[in-house]
C-alpha cells in the first residue's frame, strides 16, 4: 500500500503564468506556508528538452520526442529545496536541477512543449504525481494548469506581470545577461507558447494576480488570501 492510499485526494491550488511573473518562487514560499508540496511543471519539459538535446532527439519530432518519454524516469521533489532528476534507460539517475534552468535549455523548451501528444503525456504524469503525493495539498504551476490540467482545482489563479517587470526580474537572476537580451528571451519564449497556451487570459473562474507592482511578501499573500477565501466558501457549504 503506498502512502497516498486511503487518504483523501490532495488540495489542489492551480498557478498559471509566463516566466518571470513570480509565479514559481510565489508559489514555491505560499506552498510552503500553507503545509503544501510544490509542482513545479515547467522543470518536466526543461528535462524533457535536456534528455532530448543530451540524446541528439529531434526535439521537432513529436514520435521522437514520445519514444525519448519511453525511456526516461523523470522525479522532481515536491517539498523542501527542488531537486529534478533524468534517468535515461540503463544508466542511473542524473540530477539536472541547475543543468535545466540555463538559457541553452530555455531557448529550446518550446520544442517540446508544441506537441500536443507530449503534453498530454506530461499531464497525466502531473496528476499522478499529485495523487501519489500523500500530501494534503500541492500547488502545481505552470502555463495550462487552470485549464488543462486541472480545470476543476477548488484554487485556480493567473499570475501575471509587465514584460519590463518579468525581464528586471529574471534579469537579477541571470547575471551575465542584459536586460534587454532578457527582454528579448522573454518576449521571444512567450510568443512561442503563446502559440500553444493562453496564458495571458484568465479562463473563466480563475482569479488574476498581477504583481507588477506588488513586491513578493505582498504576492505571496494575495495567493494566501485566495486560498482562505476559497476555504472559507467551501466550510461554509
Ligand atoms: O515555467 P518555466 O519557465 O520553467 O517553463 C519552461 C517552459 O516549459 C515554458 O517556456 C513552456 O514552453 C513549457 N511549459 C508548458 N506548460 C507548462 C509549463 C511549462 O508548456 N504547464
Amino acid at each position: 500500500m503506498n502512502a497516498a492510499e486511503g487518504a483523501a485526494a490532495p488540495v489542489l491550488v492551480a498557478i498559471d503564468g509566463p516566466a518571470g511573473s513570480g509565479k514559481s518562487s510565489v508559489s514555491r514560499a505560499a506552498a510552503e506556508r500553507l503545509g503544501f508540496g510544490i509542482l513545479d511543471t515547467g522543470a518536466a519539459y526543461r528535462a524533457l528538452a535536456w534528455a532530448g538535446l543530451e540524446t541528439g532527439t529531434d526535439l521537432d519530432d513529436p514520435a521522437a520526442v514520445e519514444k525519448l518519454l519511453d525511456l526516461w524516469e523523470y522525479a522532481i521533489t515536491l517539498q523542501g529545496t527542488q531537486q529534478v532528476t533524468v534517468g535515461l534507460v540503463g544508466a542511473s539517475p542524473i540530477d539536472v536541477t541547475a543543468v535545466i534552468r540555463e538559457p541553452g535549455v530555455s531557448a529550446q523548451v518550446s520544442r517540446v512543449s508544441k506537441h500536443p501528444a507530449v503534453r498530454d503525456r506530461l499531464n497525466a504524469m502531473f496528476l499522478e504525481i499529485v495523487a501519489s503525493s500523500g500530501l494534503p495539498g500541492v500547488v502545481i504551476e505552470g502555463r495550462d494548469i487552470t485549464t488543462v490540467v486541472a480545470p476543476d482545482a477548488p484554487v485556480r489563479i493567473l499570475m501575471t506581470a509587465s514584460a519590463e517587470v518579468r525581464a528586471t526580474r529574471r534579469a537579477g537572476e541571470l547575471p551575465g545577461l542584459t536586460h534587454a537580451q532578457v527582454l528579448a528571451d522573454i518576449q521571444a519564449r512567450d510568443a512561442k507558447d503563446a502559440l500553444v497556451v493562453d496564458f495571458f487570459t484568465p479562463a473563466p473562474g480563475v482569479t488574476l494576480v498581477d504583481t507588477s507592482d506588488l513586491n513578493f511578501e505582498q504576492s505571496v499573500q494575495a495567493v494566501i488570501d485566495i486560498v482562505e477565501a476559497a476555504r472559507s466558501v467551501s466550510e461554509k457549504s
